[in-house]
């Protein structure tokens, strides 16, 4: 709605109360969703009916867990991650078959989780699987998950019996049930509005999903959509249908967060379909494998996705140490460019050789980008050192540059009176030479 249009249905009273100057300036603002409707005292029941689904945001955001272990879904509102930045990472739970829930299972989906980048990441949940058939088999598996599981659970089975017996185990921790169809879904709204927990709504297509959620948001509507979409085609397809129509045309139905289930056994190719419904558009998807070096790669294009482009992903310029350093400790320099900076790191510690690394300022860029922009020149690491008076913490007076830049070692050496060595141009080569010169 345009911000005449909400302005008619405001009061009018100019009463400066929503914190804007006047009925008119607070409209335009909810117009350009820089305030909430909640904010003016006085907005009529019709009004607050009106505005309060335009103003609503095209996905509603859906929380998984509890305390710690909580994961938020939804909240997006665009389709391309260049229009702005996708906001809550997808989330991956892993499947366990509640006849195979013993503490080993546990652990092994609780061990996934990783330093990266100078991150902890991790998998966010557990997809107990109701494979027994059994109520009391799977509330013990649930029970089992809620006292010793890291992460958040999502309880799987088509029995509403099953799913309450779990729940009694474990509603605290807010587990998604999964999931609602047009066989049970009057069972499982109530069990949901209930207990207080998310509910997945399963159609066979589209259409039936539309056709599911519209019904089950009449009873409870914190709400994840499954398509029931089969293989990695069809599923993409129809995640990408649902997030267009949400954000595009907010169609309602389709204004939750969007979640897919690998159909596969086999491990690898879990990993390939995870990847893709992560591009388009699953904000859950859950599947068998739980291997670490499965799952990095997963986790690893997550972050790379859920980066937000307008924010380039830096550490702080500064000197840091590695290990027990001492001032006749080496000097590393590289950029601060997040990636760049904690691949350098990890080889460099792994030499097990104590030594300095400084990160020169270039804007969050690597190496060869920020010497094509000016950004990493002898100049400016000079003047950088200068800046973190680095001549004054280190005696010695050698510093050792990226290969990529071996061009600069003349006018370094010119600029800040050191000495310049120049290092392998991959990090990978960085743990080889630190150990042949400097240990
Ligand atoms: Fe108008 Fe409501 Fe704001 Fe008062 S609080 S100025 S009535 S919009």
């Amino acid at each position: 709605m345009t911000g005449i249009e909400i302005f008619k249905l405001l009061p009018k009273k100019n009463c400066k109360e929503c914190g804007q100057a006047t009925c008119l300036a607070f409209a335009m603002a909810l117009a350009a969703a820089k305030t909430s409707l909640d904010k003016c005292p006085y907005a009529s029941d019709a009004c607050k009916e009106t505005l309060g689904g335009a103003a609503a945001p095209p996905i509603k955001l859906v929380k998984i867990g509890a305390g710690d272990k909580v994961r938020e879904m939804g909240d997006e509102t665009i389709i391309f991650r260049h229009d702005k930045s996708f906001v809550h990472p997808t989330c991956y739970a892993i499947e366990i078959d509640d006849n195979a829930c013993n503490d080993a299972a546990i652990d092994a989906i609780n061990g996934l989780v990783f330093e990266r980048v100078g991150q902890t990441v991790s998998v966010d949940a557990f997809a107990l699987k109701n494979a027994s058939g059994d109520a009391a088999t799977f509330a013990a598996a649930a029970k089992a998950i809620a006292t010793k599981g890291k992460f958040a659970i999502v309880l799987m089975a088509d029995n509403a019996d099953v799913i309450e017996a779990a729940l009694k185990e474990c509603a605290a921790e807010k587990p998604l049930v999964y999931a609602a169809t047009e066989q049970n879904w009057g069972q499982m709204a109530e069990l949901a509005k209930k207990y207080e927990v998310p509910l997945a709504v399963k159609g066979h297509d589209l259409n039936s999903t539309s056709d599911l959620v519209e019904q089950v948001a009449k009873v409870y509507t914190d709400l994840v959509i499954d398509t029931g979409a089969q293989g990695l085609s069809q599923q993409i397809a129809e995640l990408t249908q649902v997030r267009r129509l949400a954000v595009k045309k907010k169609y309602r139905p389709f204004g939750y967060p969007s979640m897919a289930v690998a159909d596969t056994d086999d491990a690898q190719y879990n990993v390939v379909l995870a990847t893709g419904y992560t591009s388009k558009y699953a904000s859950l998807v859950v599947l068998k494998a739980c291997e670490k070096s499965q799952i990095l790669p997963l986790l690893s294009w997550r972050m790379n996705l859920y980066t937000d482009p307008q924010k380039p992903s830096q550490v702080v310029p500064d000197i840091y140490s590695i290990g027990d350093t001492s001032p006749d400790s080496p000097v590393f320099c590289t950029t601060n460019f997040s990636l760049t900076y904690y691949s350098v790191e990890g080889e460099l510690s792994s030499a097990k050789v104590p030594l300095y690394m400084i990160a020169a300022p270039t804007d969050g860029t690597s190496v060869l980008t920020a010497y094509a922009a000016g950004k990493f020149t002898a100049d400016n690491v000079a003047a950088f050192m200068k800046e973190i008076d680095l001549e004054n913490k280190v005696a010695t007076r050698t510093i050792v540059i990226p290969g990529y830049v071996a061009v600069m070692k003349g006018a370094l050496e010119e600029k800040s009176g050191w000495k310049v060595v120049v290092a392998p141009s991959e990090a990978s080569g960085l743990r080889a030479f630190t150990k042949a010169n400097f240990a």
